[in-house]
């Protein structure tokens, strides 16, 4: 594949940009691989991209069942730190982060990362207690986050109020390298990067059962027949529980949807990530100029992937008082997603009861920050059948009792 660089947008411009190539193929399957990966989000295939890149395994298929990218992946509101509580947390999201810093070089593609930081805000005491600890135990993970006080937000954003009569700023936990990046882009480099070394990307493509022999995968049933393999990596988010039944196997985890919306664009007023967990609500400008603006989960399990109008008015209301000026301001568009929630908050990224099958979900309503480390840690996983960045995060640690308790950092924030 032809590298991307200012000689090639050059040469394109006096070609009337006819000479560019498809970002990615489009082929038939194959009637095996050596391993398929089901779901083309941004962890399936940062998990392919990292099997080819560190371990050469490229006999390689994604499978898709609508658009690369069309998942969760698309629909997020972009937030990138690392400023997690526990140990493995903090290693698997700062690996991710620090991966994210070089990755537009790395795929020969803009991710369009932007580290402008990331404020979470201490609207009661015992936040403020959550958050001086958090940048405690950040320092000793080696994660450069620390706690700064109500004049340091008002400094770092100036359109906020900080004497909210119900819930004054009180500080906040700052990460200046946290910030966002393009969603889509993030899903297009990989896939892109994949089809590069051979990989297949197989999109419009369901898997509707998972073929067993003596207790091993040995193949995915799918709407375009069957296709072999010798491993089988599930990244499917919302639907992780589907797919696992399809195996043979329970989760621990629920799906419920998640929602987003943006604001008509507006000239620039706010250049940090702002997340207000107390009020629930968090938001950034986007590049465009509109303020985008995430809310919480469905109170109830459903898969259905849209917004609702309650969501906005609660969302909204809730960041008023500390953002005043949004109560002047038209909101364009409103989505969601569907998100796999565990119950201690982290991921599952695991072997499973079926020889071959590996598992890599339950990233709740967080997971896009965590790509390029999930990808990373998944493909040694799926590759050596360890990785000292996954090894906390098996499903046994549910029967075991070993929880990793992220539900200050993860239960309500992105
Ligand atoms: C509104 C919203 C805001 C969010 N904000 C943030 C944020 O600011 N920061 C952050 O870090 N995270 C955020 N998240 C969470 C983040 O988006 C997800 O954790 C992450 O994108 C999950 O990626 P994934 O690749 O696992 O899943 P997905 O991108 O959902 O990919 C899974 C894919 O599997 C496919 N699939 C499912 N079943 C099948 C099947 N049977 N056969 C074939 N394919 C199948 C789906 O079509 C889908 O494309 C947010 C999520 C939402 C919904």
């Amino acid at each position: 594949m032809r590298k991307y660089s200012a000689f090639a947008v050059a040469r394109e411009a006096f070609r009337h940009h006819k000479g560019w190539e498809r970002a990615w193929a489009s082929p038939e399957p194959k009637s095996s691989y050596d391993v398929v990966i089901v779901g083309a989000g941004g962890h399936g295939l940062a998990s392919a991209y990292y099997l080819g890149k560190n371990f050469g395994i490229t006999n390689v298929a994604v499978i898709e069942k609508g658009w690369l990218g069309g998942g969760n992946t698309g629909r997020n509101t972009t937030i990138i730190r690392s400023n997690y509580l526990q140990d493995p947390s903090a290693a698997i999201y700062e690996k991710a982060r620090s991966l994210y810093e070089t990755l537009s070089q790395d795929l020969n593609y803009n991710i369009m990362f932007s580290p402008r930081g990331v404020i979470m805000l201490a609207q009661t005491h015992h936040e403020v207690r959550g958050y001086v600890r958090t940048a405690h135990a950040n320092a000793l993970q080696g994660v450069n986050t620390r706690f700064i006080d109500k004049h340091e937000v008002k400094k770092l954003v100036p359109i906020m109020n900080i004497e909210g009569p119900r819930y004054p700023v009180l500080g906040g936990l700052w990460q200046p390298r946290g910030g966002t990046a393009r969603h889509d882009a993030v899903a297009w480099g990989y896939a892109r990067a994949c089809s590069d070394m051979g990989m297949d990307i197989i999109q419009q493509t369901e898997v509707t059962g998972v073929r067993r022999e003596g207790g091993a995968v040995s193949g995915v049933e799918t709407t375009r027949g069957f296709i072999g393999c010798k491993k089988l990596g599930v990244v499917v988010a919302g639907h992780s529980g589907v797919v696992a039944e399809m195996a043979g196997f329970r989760l621990p985890l629920e799906s419920v949807p998640l929602q987003a919306l943006v604001s008509e664009p507006i000239k620039p007023c706010m250049d940090v990530v702002v997340m207000a967990n107390t009020v629930h609500g968090y938001l950034s400008q986007s590049d465009k100029g509109e303020m985008v603006i995430g809310g919480g989960t469905d109170s109830h399990n459903n898969y259905t992937q849209r917004g609702s109008f309650h969501h906005v008015e609660e969302t909204v209301r809730a960041l008023v008082e500390t953002f005043p000026m949004l109560s002047r301001l038209k909101m364009l568009r409103q989505w969601g997603g569907i998100v796999d929630v565990t119950g201690d908050r982290s991921p599952i990224l695991s072997k499973t009861p079926v020889e071959g099958v590996f598992i890599n979900c339950g990233w709740g309503t967080g997971g896009f920050k965590a790509i390029p480390g999930s990808g990373w840690g998944f493909a040694e996983l799926m590759a050596k059948g360890h990785s000292p960045l996954t090894a906390e995060f098996g499903m046994e640690r549910f029967r075991e009792g070993r929880f990793i308790d992220e539900s200050v950092a993860a239960g309500v924030a992105h």
